[in-house]
């Protein structure tokens, strides 16, 4: 068996005591997460799910996720995790798209599922609560604990997680438990883990980052798990010095948030040895302020189509190379092209190419999006513009899809205008990109009205709101009498961002 769900037998076979996950008070051994992952995979079979077969999960943070996973890969079926920030209308599309036979959900998102189609529901939810009488540990306590005996391999599918897309919809990601594998080794060779690695995760596990780069990583490597059930700074300190944490992971907004704690200058940091970070760039004052205390970031670059790593800059070269996402990882490629598919000079612009094991299969149930995306012979277009320098550190310029990312969170504008389109009184809109101090970056609308139509911020703003998750909802609204297009259509964002009119709220 190759595939990630044998990665608990393995660990369980070598050291069964010592502690996978912390979580809370409660810990989990490598034996304990071996035999409740087990029972869950048991759980699946009796109902039915088998090699191929969709399992999705709705929660917060929780170890849960991660048996969940680990399940699913024991049995060949594929794990669907989902957002937890979505509207009832995007899970709806989700799960129409992707089909899970089982959802396993926290008892939290109850209602939200109240309002989701029926039909698009699977036929058997399992719910996660409070209580160890909950429909999840009661089920699992009366599992049979012998694995189950299915053969998987690198090639076969493990996980799904899907992405926004310009079209509007969410696509679909498949993610091979090879492609799994690779890039934990990826991050093994580049980031250095150790099996006394005190790893904290406070960033989604639902997300890329979160689940593949330092919750599997961590374990692969045998290393323990501090999972925090969603960001507090203040929290974030407290486990950093009582778990003597050497590794953190995150985005940029949550270095800042640490940076701009009262507790800054006395907290105790000296565990902590590596903080990789990725999603956007780094500001120059921030790796500053870090280095004072002598932290350094290992920046990285990548997708949810690549697993994700595809670069990052070493810690010795983040000032000499500030501003860079770095190299290409060890067993990853990277080319940097024209429209024309030529390679581009150094210090010239283009899309950023990526090839390796790694890289995704392809997406679920678009042929010609994967097509569009994936060459015959593997390589990934990125739609990110990147130019590189002699030395082949990848400078990031700009995203083709003009990616709006809020607090490490990606906004795709096309999926905004097309809510905002539906709305009786809305003829055409688009949405930008606009500094936001808080979050990096927030949404800003422009909306051309029917003529004759009126609506106001605050009615539009409640209409977004029920239609999205409340971090893609456009902080601003501005009318506008039509929209600037150059000659094939396409609207002008460049020309919308100087119009923009974000007041000082
Ligand atoms: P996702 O698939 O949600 O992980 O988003 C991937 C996108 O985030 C990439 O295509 C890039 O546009 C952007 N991204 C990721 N890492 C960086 C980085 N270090 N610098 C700039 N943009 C990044
Ligand atoms: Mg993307
Ligand atoms: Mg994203």
């Amino acid at each position: 068996d190759e595939g990630i769900g044998s990665w608990t037998d393995r660990r369980a076979r070598v050291d069964p005591q010592k502690i996978a996950i912390r979580f809370g008070e409660e810990t989990y051994t490598y034996g304990q997460l071996h035999d409740r992952s087990i029972r869950l995979a048991n759980v699946l079979k009796s109902l039915g799910i088998g090699r191929g077969d969709r399992v999705a999960y709705l929660g917060k943070n929780h170890p849960s996720l991660a048996e969940a996973l680990f399940a699913c890969g024991k049995l060949g079926a594929v794990f669907l995790p989902l957002n937890t920030r979505l509207a009832a209308p995007e899970y709806e599309y989700i799960l129409n798209d992707a089909e899970p036979s089982v959802l396993i959900h926290e008892s939290d998102f109850e209602e939200i599922l109240r309002e989701v189609a029926s039909s698009v529901l699977p036929s058997t939810l399992i719910s996660i609560g409070e209580s160890e009488h909950s429909d999840y540990e009661t089920r699992l306590k009366v599992a049979s604990n012998d694995a189950p005996q299915v053969r998987v391999r690198l090639d076969d599918l493990c996980m799904i997680q899907y992405t926004s897309g310009t079209t509007g919809h969410p696509k679909g990601v498949m993610l091979t438990h090879g492609n799994i594998t690779w890039n934990s080794i990826n991050m093994m060779i580049d980031v250095d883990f150790s099996n006394d690695e005190v790893s904290l995760l406070p960033v989604p596990m639902f997300h890329t980052a979160g689940i593949n780069n330092l919750f599997l990583t961590t374990i692969l490597k045998g290393g323990t798990v501090v999972i925090m059930r969603s960001w507090n700074t203040e929290h974030a300190i407290d486990l950093i010095e009582k778990h003597r944490v050497t590794l953190l992971l995150g985005v940029p907004t949550i270095f800042q948030a640490l940076a701009e704690s009262a507790r800054w200058t006395t907290a105790d940091f000296s565990s902590l040895r590596s903080l990789p970070c990725g999603a956007a760039p780094l500001p120059l004052p921030l790796i500053e302020r870090y280095a004072e205390r002598g932290l350094k970031f290992l920046q990285g670059y990548g997708m949810t189509e690549s697993s994700p790593n595809a670069t990052f800059l070493r810690e010795d070269k983040s000032v000499e190379k500030i501003g860079s996402a770095g190299t290409p990882c060890f067993f990853s490629d990277l080319r940097i092209v024209d429209t024309s598919g030529t390679d581009v000079a150094v210090g010239e612009r283009g899309e950023i190419l990526l090839q390796g094991p790694n890289v995704m299969s392809g997406y679920w149930r678009q042929a010609e999006s994967t097509r569009n995306t994936l060459s015959d012979d593997g390589w990934l277009r990125t739609g990110d513009i990147a130019e590189q320098d002699e030395h082949g550190f990848v400078f990031i310029v700009d995203r083709i899809k003009d990616l709006i990312i809020s607090g490490g969170e990606n906004i795709y504008p096309a999926e905004i205008e097309g809510v905002l389109l539906r709305h009786p009184a809305i003829a055409d809109s688009a949405v930008v990109g606009v500094f936001d101090a808080r979050w990096g970056e927030a949404g800003h609308a422009f909306v051309v009205l029917h003529p004759g139509a009126t609506v106001t911020s605050v009615e539009l703003h409640e209409y977004a709101r029920s239609n999205l998750a409340g971090y893609k909802v456009p902080r601003s609204f501005q009318t506008i009498g039509t929209l600037p297009r150059n000659a094939t259509g396409k609207i002008m964002k460049v020309i919308l961002r100087g119009l923009a009119d974000v007041g000082d709220d």
